[in-house]
């Protein structure tokens, strides 16, 4: 069981950043309002999540970190909805095995909340004490009994990077929580809950708003709202787009090509237009498990889907007056 765990961990597991992914996803599941990342060495050393979610009993403390031990699919209907969150219930069971792991849990009506630590031997300590109604997970050491992967891990400015990427995806498709960043002791970030209008200010730029165009059009089947670059300003990058499906980031080489050629006689070679999109369709019509990472998505019809997000950034666009 051991070794499945850790090699199950290298699907879930490839760095830092996939850690801090994984477990701010949760708290967001459990509800959480108030959410705080901590992390030491570029998370090599520590990556610690604290919310104020549901917190967890003793007995679902301990099934957390059991394989497959999921408890966000109890249905049919749950598991087609499987197709757009990836809930596969491997992430703390992933994490635990390839780290000095350590979940304090309490939910708000318990007496005492739970203190769970693996041991290196894999042993499972755990403690009852008093503690605030929430999780915490603090995963130390990363990859500590895997030196393979230890050794694979990139500078601190390059796992921070990564980090603070992902840190900035899931920020901003919930603006409506609230946030704090520490980096070695430093606040990096404190995002207050607030509008999506406001949370992009806080992640990119005070003056974003003034740079972009409001992309709003929903349907009864198919949504996309956010906003696009103005034409006269595009950025010569190809790391800032941001693409959001039912809110959760993807990566989907279909959507950034529908945008860019909607940008076609206006785009210079190199450049990119920078976008943050949300697009909203029935979770059946998608599946977001072709890479185990979440992080790539295939549509059941992808025409449809190419030439609705094509046809509406063209119109925003239009409608800008050069
Ligand atoms: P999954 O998210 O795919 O269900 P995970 O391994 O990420 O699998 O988490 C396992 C389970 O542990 C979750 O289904 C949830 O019940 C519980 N859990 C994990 N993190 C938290 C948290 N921060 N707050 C409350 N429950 C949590
Ligand atoms: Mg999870």
């Amino acid at each position: 069981e051991n070794l499945a765990n850790k090699i199950a961990a290298g699907e879930v597991v490839n760095r830092p950043e996939s850690v801090v992914k994984e477990l701010l996803e949760n708290s967001i599941d459990a509800g959480a309002k108030n959410i705080q990342v901590v992390v030491k060495n570029a998370g090599k050393s520590l990556i610690q999540v604290i919310d104020d979610g549901s917190g967890m009993s003793e007995e679902d403390a301990i099934l957390s970190i059991q394989r497959h031990a999921t408890s966000k699919i109890s249905t049919l209907e749950d598991l087609e909805a499987i197709k757009t969150f990836g809930f596969r219930g491997e992430a703390l069971a992933s994490i635990a095995a390839v780290s000095q792991f350590e979940l304090r849990t309490k939910q708000i009506n318990d007496e005492l909340g739970t203190i769970i630590k693996i041991e290196e031997t894999g042993e499972i300590i755990k403690e009852k004490d008093n503690l605030q109604a929430g999780t915490t997970i603090s995963v130390k050491n990363l990859f500590y009994n895997v030196p393979a992967r230890r050794n694979f891990l990139k500078s601190n400015s390059t796992e921070l990077k990564h980090i603070i990427e992902s840190f900035k995806k899931i920020s901003l498709s919930h603006p409506e929580i609230s946030f704090k960043f520490y980096n070695d002791d430093d606040l990096t970030f404190d995002l207050k809950a607030c509008s999506l209008d406001e949370r992009m200010k806080q992640i990119f730029a005070d003056n974003i708003l003034d740079v972009v165009l409001k992309v709003n059009e929903p349907t009864e089947y198919i949504s996309l709202s956010g906003y696009v670059t103005k034409p006269n300003y595009l950025k010569r990058s190809k790391g800032e787009q941001y693409f959001f499906l039912n809110n959760r980031f993807v990566n989907s080489r279909i959507i950034n090509h529908a945008v860019y050629t909607a940008f076609e006689n206006i785009l210079d070679k190199g450049d990119y237009p920078f976008f943050v999109l949300f697009l909203t369709i029935d979770p059946k019509k998608v599946d977001v498990n072709v890479h185990p990472s979440k992080l790539e998505v295939k549509f059941d019809d992808e025409r449809e889907i190419y030439s609705f997000v094509n046809a509406v950034i063209r119109k925003t666009i239009s409608s800008y007056d050069l």
